[in-house]
């Protein structure tokens, strides 16, 4: 059977991944999967919950959490429920950077990642998808940025979902989240050693498409006239 087509986009926050990630998946008519929102949703329940500090709360929940994706892939369920708005406030970003250092958190769901990506042709966004969940995805991609760009991006983002900031205060929060999340001990953000480096902070989301549509072409994975 001919293997499917696995794309591993990984990053800091901020670069762009996940816009990137889905536009692709349309053109290219692959599944994405958005594995930061499951991060996000796992914190937010262990929160919600207060099992932040108990151990044996934590597991209990963590047996009986499960997460769903709508068809495009854009709106997450946790236990039935539309999250997909409470798990972007910058409270979240921050508790989800501590909770996915967890080892149980991350098996469970790196298991239930590989589970979706199953025999569908897939592009996923992340931390560890090129190094841990898809180590054998034929293209990988490290998408990265500088600071301020990531920043001013995301401060964008944050004002059309109606929460104010400011530039300082974003950077400081990426900066301190990129800090955690390429020093934990499990599965750390880290560029795999046969990824391609993007650095999008000068480009627009387009020339970034063209450029990994190009990646995937030179492979001979897609071709435009299909
Ligand atoms: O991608 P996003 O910013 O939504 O991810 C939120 C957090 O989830 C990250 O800061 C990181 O701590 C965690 N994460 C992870 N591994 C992934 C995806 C996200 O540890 N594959």
């Amino acid at each position: 059977m001919e293997r499917q087509l696995q794309i591993a986009i990984d990053g800091p926050a901020g670069a762009g991944k996940s816009t990137i990630a889905k536009m692709i998946a349309d053109k290219l008519d692959l599944l994405y999967l958005d594995t930061g929102a499951m991060y996000r949703a796992c914190a937010y329940y262990l929160k919600q919950n207060n099992a932040l500090d108990d151990e044996k709360k934590m597991d209990e929940l963590l047996e009986q959490m499960e997460l769903n994706f709508d068809e495009s892939g854009k709106q997450i369920f946790l236990n039935g429920e539309n999250v997909s708005a409470v798990i972007r406030t910058p409270e979240i970003s921050e508790l989800t950077s501590k909770v996915s250092s967890n080892a149980k958190v991350r098996k469970i769901l790196v298991h239930k990642q590989q589970q979706i990506a199953g025999s569908r042709g897939v592009i996923m966004d992340g931390r560890d998808i090129g190094t841990v969940v898809l180590p054998e995805a034929q293209v990988k991609i490290f998408l990265t940025a500088s600071l301020e760009s990531r920043a001013q991006r995301r401060l964008l983002d944050l004002a059309q979902k109606g929460i104010k900031s400011d530039l300082a205060t974003v950077m400081e929060d990426l900066a301190k989240r990129d800090k955690q999340d390429s020093t934990r001990e499990h599965s750390p953000l880290k560029q795999a050693d046969d990824a391609v480096v993007i650095d999008t902070s000068e480009m627009s989301i387009d020339d970034v498409i063209k450029n990994i549509l190009l990646i995937i072409e030179n492979k001979g994975l897609f071709s435009r006239n299909n």
